[in-house]
């Protein structure tokens, strides 16, 4: 057999042994979408929006805190009663799941075969939310242990990474965070300089 054939059957070795991905813009493409529906809350509660660069900015953060961030000073029964109608914005729009960015299928299924290489999710969304897109996709199988804002804290805090490692009893050097946002960025370099100290 050819050694080209010979390489392509092989799953390609991975230099890490957990695989940590965000999920909002970085596996899925569901920016549109939660523009669209913060928008749409809104409007609901005849505020007026933010812009959409503002909100695309707020994408991997908590719901608490990206509320936060969109309306500076907002009180906690206004920054609850427009996450309730964000969630349920979001929730009739996910009726439609949105898709995975093109490649990320193949990309995966490469990981997943690679010898001692496991895959992990921490993301800004809620256990609800990534358990739905999880159902609609059948892709949960793919993971073998995910943290959501909503259980930990918000990016940038390192919980999610700490926890996943204590999950899957792995030291930091034998991880890496894959993610599109500064606080993705901002979560594993806490987290690194906090594990190394
Ligand atoms: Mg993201």
């Amino acid at each position: 057999m050819p050694l080209e054939a010979c390489e392509q059957r092989l799953p390609r070795a991975c230099r890490y042994r957990l695989v940590i991905f965000d999920w909002d813009g970085t596996l899925m493409d569901s920016a549109a979408r939660i523009v669209a529906c913060m928008e749409a809350a809104a409007s609901e509660l005849g505020w007026a929006a933010p812009t959409p660069a503002a909100i695309r900015d707020i994408i991997g953060l908590g719901l608490p805190e990206a509320m936060e961030a969109l309306y500076p000073g907002i009180g906690a029964l206004e920054r609850d009663t427009l996450q309730a109608a964000f969630s349920r914005q979001f929730r009739l729009a996910d009726q439609v799941p949105s898709p995975f960015f093109p490649g990320v299928l193949e990309g995966v299924a490469r990981l997943r075969e690679a010898p001692e290489c496991r895959l992990a999710v921490a993301t800004g969304k809620s256990r609800r939310g990534l358990d739905r897109v999880f159902d609609h996709h059948g892709c949960g199988e793919w993971f073998v242990a995910s943290r959501t804002a909503d259980q930990t804290r918000s990016k940038p805090h390192p919980q999610m990474l700490e926890e996943l490692l204590a999950a899957c009893g792995l030291p930091p050097e034998a991880a890496v965070m894959v993610g599109d946002t500064e606080y993705d960025l901002e979560m594993a370099g806490r987290w690194a300089w906090t594990a190394w100290r």
